[in-house]
């Protein structure tokens, strides 16, 4: 092998804002990519190497196959050497429905269900049966879901009121309603007791009576109708079937009425009896899929049955895997889509550690989101791990605990959009410290904690909250003030804020990272509002219709739909998009374009920058939309950039944005820092403390040691994950934390 095989080397890279970059990648080894937020790190690692990669794939077709793919555009670089195949393992969501669960993802579900089927008692039959995705395996009665729809009985009816006062709360039930006054007429019922007063066979007649013929008077006239009970006839109608059908005002009428409950045959446990029977040292498949990992690993190991052996051996290397990450707090029965983006992350890199694979090119974005400082080491030591498998390991991140780990660090910048793109510093860790680039000087600087907290303007309350792991907890949440709760991962927080807190305060602002905008056309602009005033202007400016500068008016080019890219979705890959070949991704008709704003035409004002378009307009309006972009660290985004091409952060950003200049109102953030540089968070905790100032109530989760140090308030849940977390283990200002025996956040903070 000559020594330059040892390199991935691009020559001339131009993706977006990169300025003919060329560097070299060392192979077999941990390189780390990090830099100011819209420096160029994604257009380097995603754009071009992976883009690269992709495109490879694609060349292994046959050219009889290949005719019937999309061409790939070659990624904006004058070349790329030595690539191999590159995975890449982002924070997308695990979908998948509830038929996805922690043990069917990871592959391990199967190695559970081969050991009950060797060494199980009673011996039951085939690996199979134990799978509540088997017709043989499901649970016959809710087929493998575990759960079973229900009326929610305490948003139905209320007993302490008689039917006069509106005892039934159901949609149809309305006083004088047609289907009460049916109702009414068919039973003898007193409009005037209370319900709990009825006796107990009336009652039941009224909720749950069967479908039965009757003959009532009604408008002077006999008819023949069908009556059944309140609850009864719901549940036919609206619960038996598939509410999904229904029409959207139907779906949103009656979804508040209906719960989801434990099935009543399996008990959520999805198995059939038989596969319930059987058992392992007293454990059944159901009660071991419901155990921590950490826990399920120790029972695991007292299997001593010879035959076995070889089967345990292959579920311990892979559950450890799942500790080894930090995922011990986790369970195999644990539906995917309720996993948070970091874990989805964590557990997808599990996968990929068992598999068989070499020489990949592993590529990471931002692996350390929602990892407690504690943690970080874990990670690092699984990248370890890849790269010792002989595999190629980049990592886009900023974490200073994993810039440590790297063999190799490129650091992309100076700053952000056209002001980046370039490659400041490139070499070993010791040297990023005396290379006086953002990174190097963010790296040496001190933690400093908040000395002058800001003294709290009153207080939310929870009581007794026990939900998932939460362990009765009752804490004051203050208010007036900069709330930062944190912890080791699983110990509660996300169960604290956005199901307890959120619960109780509908009002707040939720500033999360989930995708933004509902349309392929929407962008910046168009979710700022800013689109509306630029169309205006335009419209006035040129006497013409505003709606010309539409996306979806018919000033917008044909072949796309104003998308400036067109789908083609192909039966076994994803659908692959490629730029409108009538417009050239500009959108708008040939006429369109020839209006001019201050000769910008509308194509030229959506491919500004935040930062260019400030300069360009004085719009009032617009301006200030734009300064508070600017403000969030949003300056090098394009107005028509679609938003499904913004990261996780990103979104969160935008959205801050556009809720800025609300008051006395409560901010609800999760991981705020998550996409943003060291030398990021300064800005972003400037906004935070502006929204403070301006009398709004911030609470922010977060693991980014800089953040929590300028808090006024932490509450730190823990001290451990899971069932070992669960409770507040400190509430109070960062100088006081270092006293908190039980907290490990304040251990990190001295
Ligand atoms: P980083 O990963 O360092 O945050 P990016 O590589 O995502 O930075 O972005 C670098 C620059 O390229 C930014 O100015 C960004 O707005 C721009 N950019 C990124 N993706 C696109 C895109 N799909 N279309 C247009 N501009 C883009
Ligand atoms: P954190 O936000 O601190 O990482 P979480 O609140 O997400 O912690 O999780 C706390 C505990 O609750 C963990 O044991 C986690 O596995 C469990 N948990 C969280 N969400 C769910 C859910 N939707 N279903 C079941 N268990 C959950
Ligand atoms: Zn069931
Ligand atoms: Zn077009």
């Amino acid at each position: 092998m000559s020594a330059n095989q040892e390199y991935i080397v691009i020559s001339g890279a131009r993706e977006n804002n990169l300025k003919n970059v060329s560097l070299s990648i060392p192979k077999r080894k941990i390189s780390i990519f990090t830099g100011v937020s819209g420096s160029g790190k994604s257009s380097i690692v995603f754009d071009t190497i992976a883009a690269e990669s992709t495109r490879l794939l694609n060349e292994n077709f046959t050219m009889f196959v290949r005719t019937f793919l999309p061409k790939y555009p070659q990624p904006d670089t004058d070349a790329i050497e030595n690539l191999s195949m590159a995975v890449i393992v982002d924070q997308k969501r695990l979908g998948g429905g509830s038929h996805s669960t922690m043990g069917t993802i990871t592959d391990i579900a199967p190695i559970v269900r081969l050991i009950f089927s060797r060494v199980g008692h009673p011996y039951v039959g085939p690996a199979h049966i134990f799978s509540f995705n088997d017709p043989q395996g499901m649970c016959p009665e809710c087929n493998g879901i575990g759960r079973r729809l229900g009326v929610d009985m305490s948003k139905a009816v209320d007993m302490t009121r008689s039917l006069n006062e509106g005892a039934l709360m159901l949609p149809d039930y309305s006083i004088g309603s047609f289907e009460w006054n049916m109702l009414m007429e068919a039973g003898s019922y007193d409009l005037d007791m209370k319900l709990s007063d009825y006796p107990t066979d009336l009652l039941e007649q009224l909720l749950y009576g069967k479908a039965r013929k009757v003959e009532v008077l009604f408008g002077g006239k006999t008819m023949n109708i069908t009556v059944e009970g309140v609850i009864e006839k719901f549940t036919n109608k609206y619960i038996k079937r598939d509410v999904k059908t229904m029409s959207e005002r139907t779906q949103k009428s009656v979804t508040p009425y209906i719960t989801e409950g434990p099935c009543a045959s399996c008990h959520g446990a999805r198995l059939s009896q038989a596969a319930l029977n059987c058992r392992i040292n007293g454990y059944n498949i159901a009660q071991l899929s419901a155990m921590e990992v950490g826990q399920l690993i120790r029972v695991v190991h007292e299997i001593d049955d010879p035959i076995a052996a070889p089967i345990v051996k292959a579920l311990t290397e892979r559950l450890q895997h799942l500790v080894d990450i930090g995922l011990e707090y986790l369970t195999l029965d644990r539906e995917t889509d309720t996993l948070s983006g970091g874990e989805s992350q964590r557990v997808k890199m599990v996968k990929h550690l068992s598999g068989s694979l070499v020489d990949v090119t592993y590529i990471f974005d931002e692996p350390s989101v929602g990892l407690h400082p504690r943690d970080v080491h874990r990670l690092n030591e699984l990248l370890l791990k890849l790269r010792d498998k002989g595999n190629t390991v980049i990592v886009v991140e900023h974490d200073p605990d994993v810039i440590k780990t790297a063999d190799h660090i490129v650091d992309v910048g100076p700053h952000a959009g056209s002001r980046g793109g370039t490659i400041v510093y490139e070499g070993s860790y010791e040297g990023l410290l005396t290379s006086g680039t953002l990174t190097g000087n963010f790296m040496k600087r001190p933690l400093q904690l908040k000395q002058d907290c800001r003294q709290p303007s009153g207080k939310l309350s929870v009581h007794n909250a026990s939900l998932h792991n939460l362990q009765n907890v009752s804490v004051d949440i203050p208010t007036g003030v900069l709330t930062i709760v944190t912890g080791v991962a699983g110990s509660g927080k996300s169960t604290l804020i956005n199901d307890i807190f959120l619960n109780q305060h509908t009002d707040a602002i939720v500033i999360d990272q989930s995708a933004v905008g509902v349309s392929t056309r929407s962008n910046p602009a168009t979710y700022t509002g800013i689109m509306d005033d630029v169309r205006k202007a335009f419209a006035s400016t040129n006497k013409v219709n505003q709606g010309l500068f539409s996306f979806n008016s018919k000033g917008a080019c044909e072949n796309c739909q104003g998308l400036g890219v067109v789908y083609t979705d192909i039966a076994f890959l994803d659908s692959v998009k490629l730029p409108c070949e009538v417009c050239g991704g500009k959108r708008f008709k040939e006429e369109v374009l020839e209006y001019k704003l201050n000769g910008k035409s509308i194509a030229d004002v959506l491919e500004m920058t935040v930062e260019q378009a400030l300069s360009f307009f004085e719009l009032k309006e617009v301006v200030k939309k734009l300064q508070a972009m600017s403000d969030v660290g949003l300056n090098y985004i394009t107005l028509g950039q679609p938003l499904s091409t913004l990261s996780g952060g990103e979104c969160q950003r935008i959205k801050l944005a556009s809720e800025l200049h609300k008051k006395g109102s409560i901010y609800v953030m999760d991981e705020p820092t998550t996409g943003l540089h060291m030398s990021d968070i300064g800005q972003l905790l400037g906004i935070m403390n502006r929204l403070v100032d301006a009398g709004n109530t911030v609470i922010v989760i977060e693991h980014n040691l800089d953040v929590i140090s300028q808090a006024d308030w932490i509450i730190d849940m823990g001290p451990d994950g899971g069932s070992k977390g669960g409770q507040v283990v400190f509430e109070g200002t960062p100088t006081q934390i270092d006293h908190a025996e039980q907290s490990i956040t304040g251990k990190y903070l001295k």
